[in-house]
C-alpha cells in the first residue's frame, strides 16, 4: 500500500514549473500607447492581452495589423477579441451581439493567420442588460461561437482565485484602483505552503485598463511602478489570458481514479498538481500513481 493516502489531502492545480502562482495583464481598444505598454512588459518579463476592435485596426489613433503582429504578437503576448467595433452585449439583440462576436472573430483570425478565443466584453458589457437580455442567454451563444473566456468588470476581485467560470471572469483590479499596490504586496506575500491546507489553491492576480490613460493621466510612473514590483517573482508564471485560460482548462481534463490515486493526462500538455508540499507532473499521455 502506498503510504499516500489521498483521503487526508486536497489536489489543486499548480502552473507550469510547478508555480503557485500566476500574473496576467488585459488592455483595451488596440489604441497606440499599447505598443508602449508592450514595450514595458517585455522589459519586464511579463504577458499582457491586448483586446481589439475588428473595424477600428489602423483607423487613426489606432494600431494598425502591421505594428501589431511584430510588436504584440511578436514579443509573446496575445492579442482577443474586443468586439467588431466596441458594443456592449447586454445592449444588443442576440444577432446584433453575434455579428459583433463573430465579425472580430473572423477579421482577426484573418488578419493574424491564426485561432483567436480570447475575449473581453466591451463598453458596459454583461453589466447592464437591456429587456430579454440575461447574462445565461450571452453566455451560450459565446460558447457556441468558440470563446473560451471573456473578461468582465465590476466587484474588485480580492481573493486571487481563478474564475470559476471564464466567460465572465472578473479582474483583481483596474490599475489606478486606490489600493491595488497594497493587493499586489498581499498577493506577492501569500506563501501558499503556509496556509491551511484547504486554501492552498492557485493564486491569480489580474489587471486591467487602457493604455491612452496612462498618456491621459500622465502617470505611465504608475505602471511602470506596477511592472517593476510584480515582476521576476520565482513563485509567479507570468501569461497571458488565454495561456491560463488553456491550461486550467487542461487541468480540468485530467482524468482521475475513484479512489483519488491514479491520474491520466489525456491532454497534449504537462501538467502540474500538488496535494501538500511538492508539486509532481503528469506528462501528455501519461498515468501517474500518487
Ligand atoms: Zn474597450
Amino acid at each position: 500500500m502506498n503510504a499516500f493516502d489521498p483521503d487526508y489531502y486536497y489536489r489543486f492545480l499548480r502552473f507550469p514549473g510547478g508555480l503557485t502562482k500566476t500574473v496576467t495583464f488585459s488592455y483595451d481598444d488596440g489604441v497606440c500607447s499599447d505598443l508602449r505598454l508592450a514595450a514595458l512588459f517585455n522589459q519586464h518579463g511579463l504577458k499582457g492581452t491586448f483586446n481589439l476592435n475588428s473595424k477600428k485596426i489602423g483607423a487613426p489613433g489606432h494600431l494598425d495589423a502591421e505594428m501589431i503582429q511584430q510588436e504584440i504578437l511578436g514579443k509573446g503576448h496575445e492579442v482577443a477579441i474586443h468586439g467588431a467595433m466596441h458594443r456592449a452585449m447586454g445592449k444588443l439583440s442576440s444577432s446584433d451581439a453575434i455579428r459583433e462576436v463573430l465579425l472580430c472573430r473572423l477579421s482577426l483570425e484573418e488578419a493574424f493567420g491564426q485561432i483567436i478565443r480570447g475575449m473581453a466584453y466591451a463598453d458596459s458589457g454583461i453589466t447592464q442588460m437591456i429587456p430579454g437580455n440575461s447574462f445565461e442567454q450571452i453566455r451560450s451563444f459565446l460558447s457556441s461561437l468558440g470563446i473560451a473566456y471573456a473578461r468582465t468588470l465590476g466587484t474588485p476581485q480580492n481573493t486571487f482565485e481563478l474564475p470559476e467560470d471564464f466567460l465572465c471572469w472578473m479582474p483583481t483590479g483596474h490599475h489606478d484602483e486606490p489600493d491595488l499596490l497594497k493587493r499586489i504586496d498581499r498577493f506577492l506575500e501569500i506563501d501558499t505552503r503556509k496556509l491551511y491546507i484547504g486554501d492552498r489553491t492557485p493564486k491569480l492576480l489580474y489587471i486591467w485598463g487602457h493604455s491612452f490613460e496612462f498618456d491621459r493621466n500622465n502617470n505611465w510612473p504608475h505602471i511602470e511602478q506596477i511592472c517593476r514590483q510584480i515582476s521576476g517573482d520565482p513563485d509567479v508564471w507570468y501569461a497571458t489570458n488565454m495561456e491560463i485560460c488553456e491550461y486550467v482548462n487542461d487541468y480540468n481534463r485530467l482524468v482521475v481514479s475513484a479512489d483519488g490515486r491514479r491520474i491520466f493526462n489525456p491532454t497534449f500538455r504537462t501538467i502540474w498538481l500538488s496535494t501538500g508540499e511538492d508539486a509532481v507532473t503528469v506528462h501528455p499521455g501519461e498515468t501517474i500513481l500518487l
